[in-house]
């Protein structure tokens, strides 16, 4: 994947910061936009498939629908929490701050580079002006 899509997928996104539940320790999983109060994904210690079954009874009227679960296996809890961390972590905003900053640092590489004759020459004017733009997005920070 390029920067291009990465941005394009970030910017397509629900946007602003996203936080799982309980900064990750909660067991539910679920990962809301903090901006727009919706859920954006829930994070399962196992996974599969729902099967609705019939429990039966003594009698007829004592048979119970049930959902059981036909499981496929499991990442366990601290993988969960883990991973709920990180997916809210790597949310649109943090993704468009880092594609900005990284460009902004091959900015300055570029800077340093003229690429009609291929050799360093009167890099420090443009260095300087991308340091400033790299700095001003707190790039070497
Ligand atoms: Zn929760």
């Amino acid at each position: 994947m390029t920067f291009d899509e990465l941005e394009a997928a970030a910017r397509a996104a629900t946007p602003g910061e996203w936080r799982a539940c309980r900064e990750g320790e909660c067991s539910c999983g679920m990962i809301r936009s903090i901006k727009l109060d919706a859920h954006i994904v829930t994070v399962h210690d196992e996974w599969y498939d729902p099967i609705p079954t019939i429990k039966r009874g003594e009698r007829r009227e004592d048979d119970e629908a049930v959902i059981e679960k036909l499981v496929y296996g499991r990442n366990g809890a601290k993988a969960q929490r883990a991973d709920a961390k990180y997916i809210a972590a790597a949310n649109p905003e943090t993704i468009l701050d880092l594609i900005a900053k990284l460009r902004a640092a091959q900015a300055v590489v570029e800077a340093a580079h003229d690429p009609e004759d291929g050799i360093w020459r009167g890099w420090s004017k443009r260095l300087g002006a991308a340091l400033r733009a790299y700095d001003a997005l707190g790039g070497s920070k």
